[in-house]
C-alpha cells in the first residue's frame, strides 16, 4: 500500500527519508551489528547518538550553554508537575494564561504544589484567540510565567516576537506542537518542553530545555526521577532513557538541519500553512474557527455549516486518502494537523478536495 496524507495531531506524520534512514540502520546499525534498540545505553555507540542528537539540537535552536538539554520520559503531560515541583520555591506560586485543555491541565496540575493564577484566558471565545499578553497583566512576585506556545486542539499560537517579557520572572514554555516549526529565541525562557511525537518522531521521548540556574531547587518532596537535577548530572543517563526514541529525534534533526534549519522549516510552514489559511479566507462553505491574528502554523481546524456536512466530508476525505481530520471532540468539524513532515504538495492536495466539495455541495 502507498503511503496517505496524514493529518493527525500526535503521533503525527514523519518524514520518509527519516524512516526509511532508520529502517535501512534497524536491524544493523552502522557497523556495530546490532539493533540501537539492542544496544546498552552505556555504550560509547549509544553515547555518540544521545550527544550528537543534544549538539545537533543546540545548534538548530541556538540553546546558549547555560541552558541543559534533557531527554526525559512521561510526555510533555509529567512536565505540568516537573516544572512546579522544580521551580515554585519563592513564591510558591506561578501565573499562566488558559488558552485552552493544555494550559488547563497544566494549571490543574500547579495548583497541587503552589498558587496557580490564571491572569489571563480565551475560554469566553472556546479558545478561538490568545488574550492579550500586556506585560502589566502579569505579577513579578511570582516563580514563572506559564505559556503554551502552540494550542494543538484550538489552533491558536503565541509567536517569538508576542512573549511578554516580565523582569525577573522566568518564562515557561509548553513547545509540543510547534517546536522546530517556527524559530523560538530561547533565551527568552526559563523552561522549554515538548513531547516528541508531535514534530520530533516518535512518542516517548520528551524535550527539555531549562536554564542551569533553575536546576537544584526542586521541593523535598520531588522524587529523585522529578528532578531536574538528577537528569542534568547524568546527562539523560541517570536511568535507562527511550533509547530508540532519541536515536529517531537525532534523525529528525539531521533532516531539518538538511532543510535549511528552523528558519527555512517556519517559511515552508507559512507557505503551507497560508494555502489552506487563503482557501478558508475565501470559500462560502468552509470556515477556519480561529481569529486571524492568533493562527496556528501547525494545527488549522475549520468546519462546515452543519454537522451532517462535516459527517460527510469526513467519509470523503477517508475515501480519497486524507487520513485523520477530524476535529478534536471540543471543537468538532476537522483539523489538519500538518507539522514539519508534511509536504506542501499534501496540503494543495486537501485544498483541492476541498474546493470540489465545495463546487458539489453550494
Ligand atoms: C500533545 C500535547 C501535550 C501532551 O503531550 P504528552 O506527550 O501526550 O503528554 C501537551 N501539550 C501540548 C501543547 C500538546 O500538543
Amino acid at each position: 500500500m502507498d503511503r496517505i496524507y496524514n493529518f493527525s495531531a500526535g503521533p503525527s506524520m514523519l518524514p520518509l527519508e527519516v524512516l526509511q534512514k532508520a529502517q535501512k540502520e534497524l536491524v544493523c546499525y552502522k557497523d556495530c551489528g546490532m539493533s540501537v534498540m539492542e544496544m546498552s545505553h552505556r555504550s560509547k555507540d549509544f553515547e555518540e547518538i544521545i550527544f550528537g542528537a543534544e549538539d545537533t539540537l543546540r545548534e538548530l535552536m541556538d540553546i546558549p550553554s547555560e541552558y541543559a538539554v534533557l531527554f526525559l520520559q512521561g510526555g510533555a503531560s509529567l512536565q505540568f508537575a516537573m516544572a512546579p515541583l522544580n521551580l515554585m520555591r519563592s513564591y510558591h506560586a506561578a501565573d499562566f494564561v488558559n488558552t485552552g485543555q493544555w494550559s488547563k491541565k497544566a494549571i490543574s496540575e500547579a495548583s497541587r504544589y503552589g498558587v496557580a493564577n490564571v491572569v489571563a484566558s480565551s475560554e469566553d471565545a472556546m479558545f478561538n484567540y490568545i488574550p492579550d499578553l500586556n506585560e502589566d497583566i502579569f505579577n513579578t512576585e511570582v516563580d514563572y510565567t506559564y505559556l503554551t506556545l502552540n494550542n494543538t486542539i484550538y489552533g491558536t499560537h503565541i509567536p517569538n516576537e508576542n512573549l511578554p517579557n516580565i523582569p525577573g520572572v522566568p518564562l515557561v514554555g509548553d513547545m509540543s506542537s510547534n517546536i522546530l516549526g517556527e524559530a523560538y529565541d530561547i533565551k527568552k525562557f526559563g523552561l522549554v518542553f515538548a513531547g516528541a511525537q508531535k514534530n520530533l518522531g516518535q512518542a516517548g521521548v520528551t524535550i527539555v530545555i531549562v536554564h542551569k540556574s533553575l536546576i537544584g531547587n526542586h521541593m523535598d518532596i520531588t522524587p529523585t526521577m522529578l528532578q531536574y537535577s538528577t537528569h542534568e548530572k547524568e546527562r539523560s543517563l541517570y536511568n535507562t532513557p527511550p533509547t530508540y526514541a532519541i536515536y529517531f529525534a537525532g534523525l529528525v534533526f539531521d533532516w531539518v538541519k538538511q532543510l535549511g534549519g528552523v528558519g527555512e522549516m517556519q517559511k515552508l510552514n507559512e507557505e503551507k500553512a497560508a494555502v489552506l489559511y487563503d482557501f478558508l479566507d475565501n470559500s462560502q462553505l468552509f470556515k477556519g474557527t480561529v481569529v486571524k491574528k492568533d493562527r496556528s502554523l501547525m494545527n488549522i481546524p475549520f468546519v462546515l455549516p452543519t454537522d451532517e456536512l462535516n459527517a460527510e466530508f469526513l467519509k470523503q476525505a477517508s475515501a480519497s486518502g486524507f487520513a485523520n481530520l477530524k476535529g478534536h471532540r471540543s471543537v468538532g468539524g476537522m483539523r489538519a494537523s500538518i507539522y514539519n513532515a508534511m509536504p506542501i504538495e499534501g496540503v494543495k492536495a486537501l485544498v483541492e478536495l476541498m474546493g470540489k466539495f465545495e463546487i458539489t455541495h453550494k
